[in-house]
């Protein structure tokens, strides 16, 4: 095993070839390490920027003990890194964040226990996993409900909204697994803390982003998130007994509602936690001292976290599929920082790349 501490010339192994890789690779090389990037065959934009490059199935233990044995520390870009996996790594080399972040974080369903036993507010739920499950959990939740698969969801993708009159058999056998369902939550904001928690414990969050979608996938974030100074801290010190629950290190982000009360009042519920870097951070790139992916190597390689200061207001948008194409007119936007990932094809539905403005705050 190797040494807890990495030093600069040391390499850091990541899991996935996707745009999150790449964006980590490129903060491990301005740090001074190399990067070796673990990933199945496709489109791989992070093998571009990578010192070393595997392309190995997950299930591939050999391929995958010969890449542990190659690094200093293995780390992930994605959440569905399944629990085999992580085993055939780690008599070789640290995994972080650990496997137990990745275990309860990859099924919906531990999750919301998870954040229950914890304390934290979330939507109501109940287990799914037949159809007398779902006939009983709507008669509990009542309609509208969310049905989700308990694994593999993302982007919106694996959800039905039971409205009144969507047919529950249909329904049950579209989602084709073990579910959860959850009541519908009335929210008036989506937020999101970007943080990160270090070997040692160190805890450092990002200022709060506020988040709009479309079509289920992340089309903005703007920070700060406009919600009462009292609601921000209150995500953030909820994010932080998440971390420490956890025994977290690496960056996390943690998806919450804010619902409107009366008199103004506010109050959070958490939806779901990444235990990665996350596309609602990608502003700390260009508008915060240190970003996210730098603050995931800092992490993850057993150093001090950097300050998370933010330069100014920041608008984060995504360019999803064919908004790529406009990547000329961000090109000539003054303060605009156009970010691409390099993908071989524009598909609709796909993350192309994200362009950030900062207003920086004024110096008087
Ligand atoms: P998720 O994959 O859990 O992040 O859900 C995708 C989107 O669906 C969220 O960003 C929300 O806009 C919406 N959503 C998810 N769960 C709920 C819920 N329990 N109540 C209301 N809206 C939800």
């Amino acid at each position: 095993m190797t040494a807890r501490i990495l030093q600069p010339g040391d390499t850091v192994g990541i899991l996935g070839g996707g745009q999150l890789a790449r964006m980590l690779a490129l903060a491990a090389a301005e740090l001074g390490l190399k990067v070796h990037v673990y990933a199945p065959p496709g489109d791989n934009p992070a093998f571009e920027v990578a010192a070393a490059s595997t392309l190995g199935a997950y299930e591939d233990a050999e391929a995958l003990a010969r890449f542990a044995r190659a690094v200093s520390v293995v780390t992930y870009e994605f959440e569905n890194v399944p629990a085999d996996t992580v085993a055939a790594i780690a008599p070789h080399c640290p995994v972080r964040p650990n496997g137990h972040a990745l275990a309860i974080t990859q099924d919906r369903l531990l999750e919301k226990r998870f954040l229950r036993d914890l304390g934290l507010p979330t939507a109501p739920f109940a287990a799914v996993d037949g159809s007398d499950d779902l006939g009983r959990a709507v008669e509990t939740l009542g309609r509208p409900a969310i049905l989700k698969t308990r694994r593999f969801g993302y982007d919106g993708k694996g959800q039905i909204v039971l409205r009144d009159g969507t047919d529950l058999v249909a329904s049950g056998r579209d989602i084709g697994g073990p579910a959860i369902l959850e009541g519908f939550v009335p929210f008036g904001r989506e937020v999101s803390v970007v943080a990160a928690r270090s070997l040692d414990g160190a805890f450092q969050a990002f200022d709060l982003c506020e988040n709009r979608h479309r079509d289920g996938i992340l089309d903005t974030t703007s920070v700060p998130a406009t919600v009462a100074p009292d609601t921000a801290a209150e995500a953030i010190a909820m994010t932080r007994r998440i971390a420490e629950a956890l025994d977290y290190v690496g960056v996390l982000a943690v998806e919450m509602f804010v619902v409107p009360g009366p008199d103004g009042a506010e109050t959070l519920m958490v939806n779901e936690i990444a235990p990665r870097v996350h596309n609602s951070g990608h502003w700390t790139s260009d508008g915060a001292v240190t970003s996210q992916f730098a603050q995931q190597i800092r992490a993850v390689c057993g150093w001090p976290l950097g300050d998370t200061a933010r330069f100014g207001t920041v608008l984060m948008q995504n360019l999803i599929g064919d908004d790529a194409a406009g990547w000329a007119r961000h090109l000539a936007t003054p303060g605009a920082c156009l970010h691409l990932y390099g993908k071989a094809e524009a598909r609709p539905g796909r993350k192309m790349g994200h362009v950030t403005t900062v207003t920086p705050f004024r110096a008087d």
